[in-house]
């Protein structure tokens, strides 16, 4: 009743997307990877947009100086008790009845990362350590599935598509996850509400490319943005031929 065609008109309105596009939108599977500030716009969008299954993964529940930017909770919600994933699939059903969204309140871990990706077409990241970002590189290593990293710190954001066999992972720029220069957390030095909402945007946007399928507009490297400098560039990168990635076996 909800899916009539007319519900995604803008959408297949668009030449990058039209209604194939759309209805491949429609058949995918995504697996959004925290809960937290690019999570909630994330899953917003994509339920949004008609993703037909959403699997969203968090293991906090919301609290309230989570609200200034984690646009997908509300005062209730942090009162209410209920975890992130449950309060944020209720509210993405209340915006989009017609498409299916699993709530899994864990952390991604080693031994569970394999089972949450059965059935995923594509994983973004709106994760906030490096340690479970790293676990999820291999992991869509290994599976060969695309990876939308994206980070937001301060008033700094960055975002880069990892899509195997086509680009370089994040182990083939930072070894390891205590590596990664600089990447402070939002709890330490605080972020603008607004970056994260802009990385999140870009994320999606990476994504929709990825599932219509014109990979080759994905962003080619680190796209670095200071919002609040005015700056915005890509770093190119390339595959480190010494990475752990190329000699993955598929699992
Ligand atoms: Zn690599």
């Amino acid at each position: 009743m909800l899916d009539v065609p007319n519900r995604y008109s803008r959408h297949v309105l668009l030449e990058v997307i039209g209604q194939e596009g759309q209805d491949k939108i429609r058949n995918a599977s995504v697996l959004v990877a925290g809960l937290g500030a690019l999570g909630s716009t994330i899953s917003i969008l994509l339920a949004r947009a008609g993703v037909g299954f959403l699997r969203i993964v968090d293991k906090d529940s919301p609290e309230l100086h989570n609200l200034h930017r984690q646009i997908l909770y509300n005062e209730e919600d942090v009162y209410s008790g209920l975890s992130k994933a449950v309060a944020a699939r209720s509210h993405l059903l209340s915006m989009a009845s017609n498409i299916e969204v699993e709530a899994v309140n864990q952390e991604i871990e080693k031994n569970n990362v394999f089972n949450l990706l059965d059935g995923i077409d594509l994983v973004v990241d709106a994760l906030d350590n490096s340690e479970t970002r790293f676990i999820v590189n291999d992991a869509i290593m290994a599976r060969s599935i695309p990876y939308i990293f994206g980070g937001a710190v301060e008033t700094v954001g960055n975002v880069m598509t990892i899509i195997p066999g086509r680009t370089p992972c994040l182990r083939c720029i930072w070894p390891e996850p205590s590596s990664i220069v600089g990447h402070a957390r939002a709890a330490t030095v605080g972020v603008l509400s607004s970056v994260a909402s802009l990385v999140a945007s870009i994320q999606v946007t990476e994504i929709f490319k990825i599932l219509v399928g014109d990979i080759g507009n994905t962003i080619p490297g680190i796209l670095v943005m200071d919002v609040w400098k005015n700056q915005f560039h890509v770093v190119p990168v390339e595959p480190n031929p010494d990475c752990s990635c190329g000699k993955i076996e598929p699992r």
